[in-house]
Formats: C-alpha cells, sequence, structure tokens
C-alpha cells in the first residue's frame, strides 16, 4: 500500500482541475457526490481501478460502479441499452439511481469483479458533475470507505478512513441524500431492485409498470447462494460495535434498552425518544422522516464508535418508500440480527 500524504481539495474551478489531473493519471481521488463521497479512478484503466481495491481493503468479487456526467458516454460501455433504462434515464439522471447493463468489452474485468454486466449512475452533484467532465473519463467510484465499514457523507469520515491511502479529497460539504444509490438490474425478463435508495421500490414501479425486489434487500442470502450483486452478501456499515435491530414501539424500545443497560452498552434511536433512555445514544431523525433518517444514519453509526459503544440497539426504522433504504444498511449493519418485541 503506497503512502499518502493526502491532499484536501476545495470544489472549486482549481480543486476540480487538480483532481482530473491525478485521475487522467491513473491516480485516485475522493470526490463528493449527493448520496455518498466516493472513491473515483479512471474505469477504462485496470491498474486505476486496482489502486481503488487496494485503498479502501476492498474483496475483489464486488464491483463497482461506473460514473458518466453524459448520456452519449452510456453507449461505449454497453452492449445494449433496453428501452426500461431510456425511460429510467429520462426521469432519474442525473440522480441517486444506478442501472446495470451488459458490458462492452472495454470495461475492465476489475471494474465488473467478473461479471458480464456493468453498473453506471450520472451523479448529480455539480462537484462530481465537473470533476467527470474535467477528466473527460467514465470513472469508477465505490463509496470511499474501508470496506466494511459505514459509507462517508462528509470529508471527516473520508478523512478517517482514507487519509494517507489515496492522493487526494475535494470537498463538497455534507452529501445531501446520505445514502448510496439505488441499484435495480435491467438485464433479466424484469427490472430487478438490487438495493435500495432514495428512487424508491414505487418510483420504479410507476416508471416501469413493475419491479422485482432482489431477496437480500431484506434477507441474509446463504452462504452457497449466487449473489447477483456481490456486494449483497458482505457484512457492510458496521461500526466497530456488535449493531442489533430492535423493532419495537418507542415505550417497549426504552424499557427493554434499560433493561439491558451495563457496561458498552448504548442506543440508536429517533429523535426525541431519548428522553428516558438510561444508557449513552445517538439519534438519526425522526421515526416518521426517512428521508432526514438517510440523510443521517451513516454519521450515527460512526459516532456510535465515537462514544465507545460495545454493543447498540438500534432502533429500527419503517420499511416503506425510502425507508427501505435505511432499514437495508441498518440490517447489514447488524449482521441481519433483529428483536422483534411488538
Ligand atoms: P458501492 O461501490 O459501495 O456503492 O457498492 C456498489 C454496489 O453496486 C455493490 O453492492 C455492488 O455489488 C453493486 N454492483 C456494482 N456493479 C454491479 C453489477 N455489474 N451487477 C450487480 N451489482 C453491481
Ligand atoms: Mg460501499
Amino acid at each position: 500500500m503506497n503512502v499518502y500524504d493526502t491532499c484536501l481539495l476545495k470544489g472549486d474551478e482549481k480543486g476540480i482541475k487538480k483532481a482530473a489531473e491525478l485521475l487522467r493519471q491513473g491516480e485516485t481521488v475522493a470526490i463528493p457526490t449527493e448520496t455518498v463521497y466516493g472513491l473515483a479512478a479512471n474505469a477504462l484503466d485496470h491498474k486505476a481501478v486496482c489502486r481503488i481495491f487496494e485503498a479502501k481493503g476492498r474483496p475483489q468479487d464486488n464491483p463497482l460502479i461506473v460514473h458518466i456526467s453524459d448520456i452519449n458516454r452510456l453507449e461505449e460501455l454497453v452492449t445494449d441499452i433496453p428501452n426500461s433504462a431510456r425511460i429510467l434515464a429520462d426521469k432519474y439522471w442525473p440522480g441517486p439511481l444506478t442501472m446495470i447493463f451488459n458490458r462492452s468489452l472495454i470495461i475492465p474485468e476489475s471494474v465488473s469483479a467478473g461479471l458480464s454486466t456493468v453498473a453506471v449512475r450520472m451523479p448529480s452533484h455539480p462537484v462530481a458533475q465537473a470533476i467527470i467532465k474535467a477528466a473527460d473519463l467514465p470513472l469508477a467510484a465505490p463509496s470511499a470507505n474501508r470496506s466494511g465499514s459505514p459509507s462517508p457523507t462528509t470529508v471527516a469520515h473520508v478523512l478517517q478512513d482514507m487519509q494517507g491511502r489515496i492522493p487526494a479529497i475535494v470537498d463538497g460539504g455534507e452529501c445531501e441524500v446520505g445514502v448510496e444509490s439505488t441499484v435495480v438490474d435491467l438485464t433479466g425478463k424484469q427490472p430487478k431492485l438490487l438495493r435500495p435508495g432514495v428512487i424508491t421500490p414505487e418510483m420504479l414501479i410507476s416508471a416501469l409498470g413493475g419491479v422485482g425486489i432482489h431477496p437480500a434487500v431484506k434477507t441474509k442470502l446463504q452462504d452457497n447462494e449466487p449473489a447477483v450483486s456481490p456486494g449483497l452478501k458482505y457484512k457492510h456499515y458496521s461500526p466497530k460495535a456488535n449493531v442489533l435491530l430492535v423493532k419495537a414501539s418507542p415505550q417497549r424500545f426504552t424499557d427493554f434498552v434499560n433493561g439491558q443497560k451495563g457496561e458498552g452498552t448504548a442506543a440508536m434511536c429517533f429523535d426525541g425518544e431519548e428522553g428516558a433512555l438510561l444508557v449513552p445514544f445517538v439519534t438519526y431523525g425522526s421515526r416518521h422522516d426517512s428521508k432526514a433518517q438517510a440523510h443521517r444514519v451513516f454519521d450515527a453509526l460512526r459516532r456510535l464508535d465515537e462514544i465507545g459503544a460495545a454493543t447498540v440497539y438500534c432502533s429500527c426504522p419503517d420499511e416503506k418508500g425510502i425507508g427501505l433504504a435505511v432499514y437495508n444498511r441498518l440490517l447489514r449493519a447488524a449482521g441481519y440480527e433483529v428483536i422483534q418485541l411488538d
């Protein structure tokens, strides 16, 4: 692993130019997007892509999303563009939606981790767009965290994980969405949701007429089950603490957690529901505001480490709409351990 003197670039013209130069030289750069910070490299350069895997400590069988700023760039990356993709691109690009296509041969195998498909997204963040344009390259970019830990939504989070491991980070402020893009596979007979995000199943159904949901969105894949989307099989988004998801009313949650009180026990709960808790806690938005939960969930998971939590009881979010994305991330942070009290 190279040791870098990681430089912090502003999201202005000078910073964007410097980031683009580094990317064209085959280096990695952490860039802001509207979802989470991404660790970008030239998607057409195998060696550059390998640097992403190395910096993150990411398993080689977990493919990357390719980011573009111009729809015309899509044609060279994929073998065919189904009508469903055109409909979704019209509606949701640029934005937090990733689509899976059959890949063209210019995509190195390292990007698609040996799959015959490639994931593509057009981000809406102005700094991400400007960097892609200035580099004039499609950029492979997974989230800019060490593999397994919560995705970064601020420069401070990226620094925690990546300082010394990458040459530069571009500052674009706090990420607005807070959870990664919705991933939808368009290579089969029916569109299939592989990862929920703020583009919800309801929105996909209304645009396409129907969408399947991969079972791994809500349940653990068996060890011998083939993973369509290899990222789905890993425990992910976890703080150092052991997280358990608790499905309960506010009152039952508080009573239960207080009953578990002890060294290292902590809670992760909704705003306004912390009053009677007798253990250290972090909050992550109102119970009724999935958008706020999405915006704050990864920061809350990181703060659990700061308060020295060893075991965390996390109040379970509603699974409807954007809530499904929050639920999915917490379920995986908890290694699918759910305590049902109601
Ligand atoms: P991250 O890079 O952390 O945002 O994760 C990217 C996600 O997209 C992972 O869960 C991958 O498994 C998924 N992904 C990327 N490329 C593909 C692909 N070709 N087919 C299915 N899933 C993919
Ligand atoms: Mg990730």
